[in-house]
């Protein structure tokens, strides 16, 4: 099945009186489970993508359907909630919030989602445990470590079972031994059947995914 299909999609930046093409008629599929590493240099486009595929941002042309969903055309709090109901985010400074605790943290997003209480709490526990960071829980976000963190934001992002886990650079803040524990983690929810996504310039980031998609100057190598 096909969670993301990217049919000639471009996006158009202005900047003063020049149009910037960042996406230039970008077609591509993902299919449900797959492990995909998007890359390439610096000003590629990658940024622009990630964008549009965690419905951040809209194309200016070209079809988005994500999980049988168009995205085209909505109003900024349906996309807020496609985006809130089918991605997880991980980013490279896990983006946790410091006045709560991990779990809390990882509860967050649910309570966004009007998710009741009852329900809320096995999700949030399931979550925990799949990065092993439940005895952990009460913890501040201070007192964990980059690598102890980074499972937490990924316990966050899994926690309302996303159609995909779309990963920003998610090992550049984290030395090369903490890096690869985080991909292993990514592999093992790949290997449970999880969609994941993940950007990243480094090269041995990317050669960890089943396929890799190469940018350069907006559009497919
Ligand atoms: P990457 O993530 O690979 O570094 P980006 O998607 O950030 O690439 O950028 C693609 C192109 O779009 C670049 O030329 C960049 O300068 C331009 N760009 C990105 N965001 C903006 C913006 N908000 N305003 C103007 N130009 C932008
Ligand atoms: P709300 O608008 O409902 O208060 P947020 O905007 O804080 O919620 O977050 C909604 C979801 O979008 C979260 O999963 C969050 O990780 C993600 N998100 C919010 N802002 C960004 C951003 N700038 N880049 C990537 N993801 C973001």
């Amino acid at each position: 099945m096909t969670i993301i299909h990217i049919d000639k999609v471009s996006k158009f930046y202005k900047m003063g009186g020049e149009i910037i093409t960042a996406l230039d008629q970008v077609s591509l599929d993902i299919e449900q489970g797959e492990f995909v590493a998007i890359m390439g240099p610096s000003g590629s486009g990658k940024s622009t993508f990630m964008n549009i595929v965690g419905c951040l941002d809209m194309a200016d042309q070209g079809l988005y359907a994500l999980d049988g969903t168009a995205i085209h055309r909505l109003k900024d709090a349906q996309l807020a909630e496609i985006r809130n109901k089918k991605i997880g985010f991980v980013f490279q400074n896990f983006n946790l919030l410091p006045r709560l605790t991990a779990y809390e943290n990882v509860e967050l997003p649910l309570i966004y989602r009007n998710i009741p209480r009852k329900e809320r709490e096995p999700m949030v526990r399931q979550a925990l445990a799949s990065v092993d960071m439940l005895d952990r829980q009460e913890h501040w976000p201070a007192m964990l470590s980059g690598g102890q963190q980074q499972r937490v934001a990924i316990a966050r992002s899994l926690a309302g079972d996303p159609a995909i886990l779309l990963a920003d650079e998610p090992t550049g803040a984290l030395d090369s031994k903490t890096g690869k524990e985080i991909l292993d983690i990514f592999k093992r929810l790949h290997e449970h059947g999880r969609t994941v996504v993940l950007i990243t310039h480094d090269e041995w980031v990317g050669a960890q995914a089943k396929r890799i998609i190469r940018f350069k100057d907006g559009r497919l190598l």
